[in-house]
Parts: C-alpha cells; structure tokens; sequence
C-alpha cells in the first residue's frame, strides 16, 4: 500500500518495519506544504501533459463546414436500428460536407462486452454499404489518424486529463465506500431529495489535499470525482441543433470520472474523445438529453470547445393506436440482423430510414425517382423532435420501389446472396443462372418495372411455379376465377392448344387470338363490350386470360402472362395444359 512513490519503496523492500516508520515520519513534514499540484501527481504519477495530447491530436484539416461526427457503441455486438438509423445519417452528412464519420469503441463498462463484439458491429454496419473513415475495424485493428479509437486503450489519456482537472482543483479523490454511498441514498430517499454525490452531501470534497493525500498514503482505496461548480438552482439555455433551445438546471453533480479499475466513465470519456478527435456534431439519441448540463460543465472545465449537439427523438412504433420506443426485446425488428434474415434489401432499410429522419425525403424521391439517394441534401435540424414512426408496411412499399429499379443481374447476384444463407432450395433453383435471369427479367428494366418483390424472403415464392419440376409435381388444386366449371376449363385450353397456341408469336398477336378464342367459345371479346351488355355473356376475354394464367402458373396473380410463357416456352406451356386437361 505504500509503493507511492519509487523512493519509499525502494526502502521498504530492504527493511519493512523500520522502514515504514522513518516514512510516516519525513512525509508528515511533505504533506504540510502540498497544494492541488502534488496531489495530482500523487494520484497520477507517470502521466503525460495534456499540451501532448493536444498537440498530438491536433485541429483537422478540412473545408468549411465539414462535419465531423461519430458512431459511439459498446461493443456488444448488437446494433439497433436506431444506430443504424444514426449512421445512415451521419455518413450522408459527413459526405455533403466532405467530413468525418468515425466508430469508436465505449468500452469502458467491461460487463457489457462479447467477445468479437467490435467485428459483429462493423460488419452489421457494413452490410448496409456504409463504412467509417476511421475507427476500429475490428477487436485489435483500426485506421485513421485520432486513435486509439476504443476507449480501453486510451486510460493514459483519460488519467492525464483528470490529473490536469485535479491541478486546476476541479476533480479530487473520493474515498466513499458502496456502504456509505448507500447510507447515504437511503438518508437521501426518506428525505424526498435528489439521489446523488453534490452539495453538503458530497462530503469528500471539503477534504484538504493533505488529508486527501494522507488517506491515499495510508492505502485507502479511492475513485476520482468532478468537481461540479453548478448550482441546481440556477438555470442555462442550451441550444440543440435539432430540439432547438432547452432550459436545464445547472449541474451541481460531483461525478465519477476514473473509476477504481482506473477506467473512466462514459461522461468523461466521450467529452475527451470527441475533443481530441476533433468531433464537430454529437449526433444521437435523445435518452442521452438529461446529461447534457453535465456534459456542458464538463467541456467547459476543460477548456474544450463545445461540439455541437444534436439529439434526435427514439424511433416509434405505434401499437393498438399508442406509441411507443422500438424495444429490443419486444420488436424483432430492432435488431438491425432482422433485415437481412428477412432479405429486405440494404438499400431499402436505408432509404426508408432516410425517410424517416428527414420527412421531405419522400418528396424529394418522387421528384427524383431515379437519383442515388447520396444526392438528397440531408437536413440535420428538421429531423423530428417527437420521434418518427417505423412502419414495417410502408419500409416493405419503399423496399418494392427500390427493387423495381433493379437490373435482373442485381436481383439475381442479392437473391443468390441472401438464399446461400437462409434458404438452401432457392439457392438450387438459382443454379441456372440463365433462367433464373430470365424470369428476373420478365416486366424488368422497362418504363413501368415490375414492384411485387419487397424483399427476398419472398423470391421463392414468386418464381418457383417457373420450375417444371416444382409445378408439374405439385398435386394441390387451383382456385380459378369467375370461370371454374373443370369441364369449361378444359375445353377453354383444349381449344387454345388446338388452334391458338404458337410460341413465336409476338405480343399483339398473341392477345388477339385470345380474343378470337373467347368469341368462338361464346365468351365477349372486349371487356368493355361486355360491360355494356353483362348478361349476354357468361365472360369475357379476361376471364378467359384467368383460365390460362391460373392453369400455368396456379395463380390468380402474376406478372405478365406473355412475358410468362416466353420464359416456360413451347414445350413447359404443353406440359403444364395437358396435366389439366388430360387428367
Ligand atoms: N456509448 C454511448 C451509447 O452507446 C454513446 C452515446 C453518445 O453518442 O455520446 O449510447
């Protein structure tokens, strides 16, 4: 307990007793003329000058405006999508801004931490397309120029900025053990009054450097606190880039800034961090508003430039007509993994966050269906204050949007993707790749694309009729439409095989003989026709269409029919009408 200094302990190896004694003695006479200076290189004996970091981690070169602004997890492995929502953001307006989007690591409360934690988080973010210009890449590795970018590693720089608080006498050593901070909650509890180390309650800061130092001399474990010069009952006006002017009390919490593991806290640490890595724009959610007083002191006892805050509301979810935050444990789709397991296309869920974060988004898309998202002029002040809504139904209608825009080689390189990791039976109908780019071709790269896939989950489902071997082995009856006598549809494609049916005929010519079958079946040729006079018919030409989509794909709905048949051609159209009409 007393290796305090190297002097003394060289003494104590030689001989313990004697020795301690002739200690006590010479350093009752040092501690008389101690000042907040010896004490800070008491608690922080090896440490740098903060003029090193500073120095070190010096102002960034960058053009006017530039935004520099960081994603900040624990690495926990689990990214919500209310981060991802901040990195779609984040990266948008460093690139209009030719700024920074850096990742750093919180990892200073070690409990929370799984191992490749840092990797599963980098790459949850990265299979949305977006990647950080610095940070870490992974538990040990990392790039850019401001780092360490994990806050465990960085403990020297931390203690270097607590000794500088201490010198300043604005941070001193706390020597309250859990017992008495709990009494002291308890006092603080049946008195009705704030919880919390301020105020008379902060009894270690009263303590003299000389019984500060002693007590640290005689072994008693310790932590660091702030030194809070607020007071509650004085007010500050804070402006937030997105909620605007807030008014809070001042701080007058005397918090933790080195723990007794020698880490620092979050409070602490982020303000450090984003000074020395030259942080413009804190950008995230607003659970973290009410620390804000706090933080502002601590920038400013610091002598650190504020950065600028932005805190956007938490996404919503509306259930039963309320709302409510999008919970982890309640929402699957929290969890960013949620859209990849599903197959909704990165591009989807970053076009429909963008929507939500900034509403005229959706204006700007119509207005520029085609335009890459990266053109949109982001707009970090009208994000919303109350908290958007995420709606699965309409990410799913923007996600048919973004599919329809698609080349088929794009469709068919995601599907494949997604179907080598959750769905081993589409990955073998997508082995003919020339089929599988036919079908993803049919209605596809034309003025009025195809929009029936949200997401690739559902590929299967709307191309496996296409494959002779699913369909013609498939014993399940259909529902046909208006037209569902089995007699008539037999006689229906009986009929059209007979005399109508040619593979190389072109698409008008194609329709017509579907016309010229209705009318030798008794059936009207137009449906307009037929909705002048209903009852002179028992149908018309689309009824007939029915029979034959249904008979060759079992569906009511599909794609064009004659795009359809193109792709089965000749001999799969014969093999799919004669199973009905044979049977
Ligand atoms: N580590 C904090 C979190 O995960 C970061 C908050 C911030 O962005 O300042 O919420």
């Amino acid at each position: 307990h007393l290796n305090i200094n190297k002097k003394s302990s060289k003494i104590i190896t030689y001989k313990k007793y004697v020795i301690i004694f002739m200690y006590k003695m010479t350093s009752k006479k040092e501690l008389e003329d101690m000042d907040y200076k010896d004490l800070a290189n008491l608690i922080f004996p090896d440490v740098k000058p903060i003029s090193y970091y500073e120095e070190k981690y010096s102002k960034r070169d960058l053009p006017e405006g530039a935004i520099v602004t960081r994603f900040a997890p624990s690495p926990t492995g689990f990214v919500h999508v209310g981060g991802l929502m901040q990195c779609v953001i984040n990266r948008q307006l460093t690139n209009q801004t030719k700024g920074v989007f850096l990742l750093r690591i919180e990892d200073t409360d070690q409990k929370r931490e799984i191992e490749d934690g840092v990797a599963q988080i980098v790459n949850a973010i990265k299979d949305f397309g977006i990647e950080f210009d610095e940070g870490m890449l992974n538990e040990t590795e990392e790039k850019g120029k401001y780092g360490p970018y994990k806050q465990s590693v960085r403990g020297e720089i931390y203690r270097a900025y607590a000794k500088w608080l201490i010198e300043q006498g604005r941070a001193y050593p706390c020597f309250a053990t859990p017992e008495e901070l709990e009494e002291m909650r308890k006092k603080q509890e049946a008195a009705k009054l704030r919880t919390g180390y301020y105020g008379v309650w902060a009894t270690y800061r009263n303590l003299s450097v000389e019984e500060a130092a002693e007590k640290i001399k005689a072994g008693t474990p310790y932590i660091v606190r702030f030194k809070s010069m607020g007071r509650e009952d004085r007010k500050i006006r804070h402006h937030d880039v997105i909620k605007g002017n807030i008014d809070f009390p001042e701080n007058d919490q005397d918090i933790v800034i080195i723990k007794a593991d020698g880490l620092p806290t979050y409070h602490f640490a982020h303000a450090v961090d984003d000074h020395l890595m030259r942080v413009t724009h804190v950008i995230r959610s607003d659970e973290w508003v009410s620390s804000l007083p706090l933080h502002l002191e601590l920038f400013k006892t610091l002598e650190f430039e504020t950065p600028k805050y932005c805190h956007y509301a938490p996404i919503l979810k509306e259930e039963d007509g309320k709302k409510r935050k999008i919970s982890k444990r309640k929402d699957p789709e929290a969890a960013v993994s949620y859209y990849h397991e599903e197959g909704i296309p990165a591009a989807s869920v970053c076009e429909y966050l963008m929507n939500i974060g900034n509403s005229s988004f959706e204006m700007w898309r119509k207005n520029n269906p085609n335009a890459p998202m990266s053109d949109f002029q982001f707009d970090i002040s009208k994000m919303s204050v109350s908290g958007a809504i995420f709606d699965l139904v309409k990410l799913l209608d923007v996600s048919k949007n973004v599919i329809s825009k698609y080349s088929k080689e794009d469709i068919y390189n995601e599907v494949l993707e997604w179907a080598k990791r959750y769905d081993k039976e589409l990955e073998e109908l997508l082995q003919d790749k020339e089929y599988a780019l036919k079908i993803f071709g049919i209605e596809r790269g034309n003025a009025k694309p195809r929009k029936d896939i949200s997401k690739w989950s559902e590929v299967k489902d709307t191309i496996s009729y296409m494959y002779d071997d699913k369909f013609l082995n498939d014993t399940s009856e259909f529902e046909y439409g208006k037209i569902s006598d089995k007699e008539e549809i037999k006689k229906i494609l009986v009929a059209y095989l007979a005399k109508y049916f040619n593979i190389g005929d072109d698409k008008q010519t194609w329709f017509d003989k579907m016309k010229d079958l209705s009318e030798e079946l008794g059936y009207a040729r137009e449906v307009k026709e037929f909705k002048q006079n209903p009852e002179k018919w028992p149908g018309h030409v689309g009824d007939i269409s029915t029979v034959l989509r249904v008979s060759l794909t079992g569906r009511m709905q599909t794609p064009d029919l004659y795009e359809i048949m193109q792709v089965l051609g000749k001999e799969s159209v014969e093999k799919r009408i004669t199973k009905i009409t044979e049977r």
